[in-house]
């Protein structure tokens, strides 16, 4: 098929417009700045199909869009998008709302959560809000010497929490798909359209990599300064898309666990730490530093199936706060029986834990006397948090190794991961 000019051009800069909203979003703001510019994004992404459908203007293209949007668009994973635009073509109020959701976590492990909500007859300005953060910052720091919370965006559409998250992403990926499709029938190699392919490639990565971290943020309170974490991740992605239901595997047939381990919760726990353990060796084979292993959950549901969530770690201590609360959320609503967790953490001198405690915990980790990694279980059936530990320091040690592995041991309930036990005993 031939038709003069490029067609695909216009609807190529439309989404890479769009794009570029959500790639313009700067880590280092307070995160309820980047507001204006997601709201942006979904404003232009919803124009990409106004362009499609202003240019695709023969009878032949008319049909082509047709029988394409019904196969892209019209179906219940993008119904939310177009519904939206549908809101906004009628002249409707725009239906999705916003909140700021301010979570922080107490001493206990647990979290108390403040929630502003933005309308368009309500909307606040960033200095409020500010305002509103510091007061109750002050509160909590009265008992403790630094405060760790996080800060949400989120989105409510008719009085109930959407996920955005992934909403955004699965989004991009079924329009560029639709792209990619007409592109095949109507083909252009025009150097404009060949550069703004690219610069969708590379646009469509990096907001891949960042794309929670464009609706939340960790943060850390310590005499008076708000300090803002980064986090890196790293998962398993199927073409292009992290899908928690597609990573799961069996149990039984995988061989690092196999059919024991699903009657068994210690030796579940066993099984994980020497999988732990065979990482940590081929690491140290790689290079004679001391491995830095990354934090990461395995989730065990009812059925034995198993799923390993993305590998984590954060410059603050809030990110593990929030991630522990986030499994602890996920216990609460799906079959899980039970939780696994591996991460790294370092110990003190013995005298340390007498004096008092002055510091914050980044300036703390500088006096560590060495590094453990802990993994450990959290399990429906188990009545305490069980761990297995292996000191970095005797990593060499064939023997202690075995030993550790055959001793798990009761971890007190202040652990990190105690919102999961809480979660599991409700
Ligand atoms: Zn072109």
């Amino acid at each position: 098929m031939k038709i003069d000019g490029c067609i695909i051009y216009p609807i190529l800069q439309k989404f890479y417009n769009s794009l570029s909203f959500l790639e313009t979003i700067n880590p280092d703001n307070y995160i309820f700045e980047n507001i204006p510019k997601i709201d942006a994004f979904f404003q232009e992404f919803r124009n990409i199909t106004f362009t499609m459908h202003k240019h695709f203007n023969t009878s032949e293209l008319k049909q082509f869009y047709e029988a394409k949007k019904n196969e892209y668009l019209i179906n219940d994973k993008m119904r939310w998008f177009i519904d939206t635009r549908n809101t906004v073509t009628k002249e409707h109020p725009f239906k999705l709302e916003k909140a700021i959701s301010f979570k922080v976590y107490t001493v206990n492990n647990n979290y108390d959560e403040f929630v502003t909500l933005l309308t368009i007859d309500y909307d606040k300005k960033l200095s409020e809000l500010l305002d509103e953060i510091h007061v109750i910052l002050e509160k909590y720091n009265k008992n403790s010497i630094e405060v760790f919370f996080s800060i949400f965006i989120l989105f409510i559409e008719n009085g109930k929490e959407i996920d955005v998250f992934d909403q955004v992403i699965l989004g991009i990926k079924t329009m560029w798909n639709f792209i990619n499709d007409t592109r095949e029938t109507y083909p252009c190699n025009c150097k404009k359209c060949v550069s703004l392919f690219n610069m969708i490639t590379t646009s469509i990565n990096n907001i891949q990599i960042k794309h929670r971290m464009l609706f939340q943020q960790d943060c850390h309170y310590y005499k008076g300064k708000i300090k803002k974490g980064s986090m890196v991740k790293l998962h398993l992605m199927d073409n292009g898309i992290y899908d928690k239901k597609k990573m799961r595997f069996n149990l039984a047939t995988n061989p690092l666990f196999g059919n024991d381990v699903c009657k068994d919760d210690i030796l579940l726990l066993k099984s994980w730490a020497l999988n732990q353990i065979i990482i940590l060796d081929s690491c140290l084979e790689k290079s004679n530093k001391q491995p830095e292993l990354l934090a990461t959950f395995c989730l065990v549901f009812e059925d034995n199936t198993a799923e390993l969530t993305e590998m984590f770690s954060g410059t603050l201590k809030t990110t593990y706060y929030r991630m522990a609360n986030e499994i602890a959320a996920r216990v609460k609503k799906e079959n899980i029986r039970a939780v696994l967790y591996a991460c790294e953490t370092v110990y003190f001198p013995l005298e340390y834990y007498l004096e008092p405690q002055i510091k914050s915990s980044n300036e703390r980790q500088e006096e560590a006397q060495g590094t453990f990694l802990y993994t450990l279980i959290v399990s429906k059936k188990l009545n305490n948090i069980m761990a297995i530990g292996f000191d970095y320091s005797k990593l060499d040690d064939k023997n202690y190794k075995i030993k550790q592995l055959n001793n798990p041991e009761k971890m007190p309930n202040d652990f990190l991961i105690y919102p999961i036990f809480k979660a599991m005993k409700e």
